[in-house]
């Protein structure tokens, strides 16, 4: 069309022939068009590939949002209704298609919680709008409520302000997590019941264990038929064996539960060696000695728990003779450290003895267990003691560790740290002295409902010279402390009528100066406490030591001996 509007029919140069300017013009328009419709393919080709591109793009963002394990909501911020949701949302709303939420208020179908959370992206201004995320509790519209991890990330897009509400279903954590606290839960009961139980068949086994122990200690120390002395040591060891076993099931479980609290007594090193060494030192069947190597500058006093540090002592001592039969048994001490407070003392015990199989050598710390049930048959025992002494070597800071060859022997050794103790030296070893001389002049009132265990502590303390009075029950306790004078109380805890607690507290009301000693079969955590709270000074567990017994009559009343005769 352009060419036939402008160009000249003809010009200057030349004359162009009707017949030729025909033919040009008519190759000019093929020419035109075919350009314009190459370049209309090209356009339209262009155009079309933009588009697929743009197409397979939104494919691909739209599976993406599909695919995703969150449901997924798009909040108008400043209406707060729904505009779009992913497939996960509407399989977990339970809901048919996209369209049906369009429009609906984000409150109706996410619930009051959300539509909280929410307020927050409505009310400031964009710039300072920042993700938000943590877990809620939602409830689908026509189902039940479920736990939900949710994430809100604000965006904007054609100058509208909109929220991405990212929602995750942990129902089953949060169910695998209740579960887990229940299964707790019933783990710790469990526990609580196991200890109140081994507690309550302590005291049930203490109590007749009491006579046993007190009465063969009586018959041994006033006088027996001499065949009868084999009969008597049967007695004897199996009522302490029995004892100790009932103590080790009692403090495996204390430790185990975590409930062991250790004390801080003032000890003389070497001194408590030799004295907790004194009963191994010569064995008169295999003549097996004890030889001692400990460090001259162990003859210090320091802090712990005397009677657990002997615990394990004792144990490793005993095993070592249990299991050697020629050769010796060392106990050595080393001082490795020391400070101006502390010291650290490395402690082993080395045999000959029969060692141990390295394959066995864990397992020897584990709870009951033995090298070999050889052992069980040929030397007794419950395999709790180096488990014991292992979990105490650990509570004091340190560890119980073990080298040994078969048939060579064995090196138990542990190093651990002590207080050094900067006060007054010992009181106990000047008691120790004139251990047991007469207390005469005391008056002691005994608490006790069981007949056997009355008789044994009356006939220490009448061998001990202190006059004593005797009560059956609570009751009897309160009507004798009114009516004589005494010096102290020993009170067995569980009696009929009233209880050692309840005479305790009735008595304290008009004496709170007497001293007290409750005189218990159950021994609980934190007794020492619990016991001064109720108006007891001390405590004694049964069956009693006779030494102990003497010596907490004797500081608790103040007694001097040689004085008896100035004593009220
Ligand atoms: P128990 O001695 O009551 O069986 P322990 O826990 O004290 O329990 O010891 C566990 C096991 O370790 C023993 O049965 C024994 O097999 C082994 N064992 C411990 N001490 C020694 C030792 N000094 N020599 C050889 N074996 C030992």
């Amino acid at each position: 069309l352009m060419i036939v509007l402008f160009m000249p029919y003809e010009n200057a140069l030349q004359k162009i022939p009707d017949g030729l300017y025909q033919d040009l013009q008519h190759t000019n328009l093929a020419m035109s068009l075919c350009l314009t419709t190459i370049f209309a393919f090209i356009l339209h080709k262009t155009l079309d590939n933009h588009e697929l591109k743009i197409t397979e793009e939104m494919k691909l963002s739209e599976t993406i949002y599909d695919t995703s394990l969150d449901a997924v909501f798009i909040v108008h911020a400043d209406t707060g209704n729904l505009t779009g949701c992913n497939m996960r949302a509407l399989e977990l709303f339970s809901i048919e298609q996209k369209r049906d939420i369009r429009g609906i208020p984000a409150e109706r179908m996410l619930g009051i919680q959300m539509s909280r959370s929410l307020e927050m992206y409505r009310a400031s201004d964009v710039e300072e709008q920042t993700a938000w995320y943590g877990n809620m509790e939602l409830a689908r519209p026509l189902g039940s409520p479920f736990h939900a991890h949710v994430n809100l990330v604000p965006f904007q897009h054609q100058q509208q302000r909109y929220v991405k509400i990212s929602i995750l279903d942990i129902t089953e954590i949060k169910t695998a997590e209740f579960e887990i606290i229940r299964a707790k839960e019933r783990a710790e009961k469990a526990t609580r019941v196991k200890s109140r139980f081994l507690s309550m068949i302590s005291h049930e086994l203490r109590t007749p264990l009491n006579g046993i122990v007190g009465t063969t200690e009586l018959l041994l120390q006033e006088g027996y038929r001499e065949a009868q002395r084999p009969y008597m040591d049967v007695l004897k060891h199996s009522s302490e064996h029995m004892l100790r076993l009932i103590n080790d099931i009692l403090d495996f479980s204390k430790l185990e539960a975590g409930k062991m609290e250790l004390e801080q007594s003032p000890i003389h090193l070497s001194e408590f060696l030799k004295k907790i060494s004194a009963p191994f030192a010569h064995d008169s069947h295999t003549g097996v000695p004890l030889e001692f190597e400990i460090d001259d500058r162990l003859d210090i006093e320091v802090c712990s728990d005397e009677l657990r540090l002997n615990q394990i002592l004792n144990n490793l001592l005993s095993n070592a003779r249990k299991f050697t039969s020629h050769g010796r048994i060392i106990l050595k001490a080393r001082q490795e450290s020391c400070s101006d407070t502390n010291l650290r003392v490395c402690f082993t015990v080395s045999d000959t003895g029969i060692g141990i199989h390295p394959g066995k050598i864990r397992s020897i710390f584990e709870s009951f267990t033995q090298a070999d049930s050889e052992t069980t048959r040929r030397f007794g025992g419950t395999g709790l003691g180096l488990a014991i002494s292992k979990r105490l070597v650990e509570r004091m800071g340190g560890l119980l560790e073990v080298r040994s060859t078969p048939g060579m022997g064995s090196d138990f050794f542990f190093s651990i740290e002590l207080k050094i103790n900067r006060s007054i030296p010992l009181q106990s070893q000047v008691i120790k002295k004139e251990m047991m001389a007469p207390l005469s002049g005391l008056r002691v009132i005994i608490a006790e409902d069981n007949p056997v265990n009355m008789l044994v502590v009356r006939r220490f303390l009448q061998k001990w010279k202190v006059e004593t009075i005797e009560a059956r029950n609570g009751r009897e306790l309160v009507d004798h402390h009114t009516k004589a004078p005494v010096d102290l109380l020993l009170v067995d805890l569980d009696m009929p009528e009233m209880d050692g607690v309840q005479a305790v507290s009735i008595i304290r009301k008009k004496d709170p100066i007497i001293p007290v000693i409750a005189f218990t079969a159950a021994i609980y955590e934190d007794i020492g406490t619990d016991l001064k709270q109720k108006g007891f000074n001390d405590f004694i567990p049964k069956p009693f030591k006779p030494e102990m017994l003497y010596d907490k009559i004797r500081t608790l009343t103040g007694y001097r001996i040689g004085a008896s005769e100035n004593h009220s």
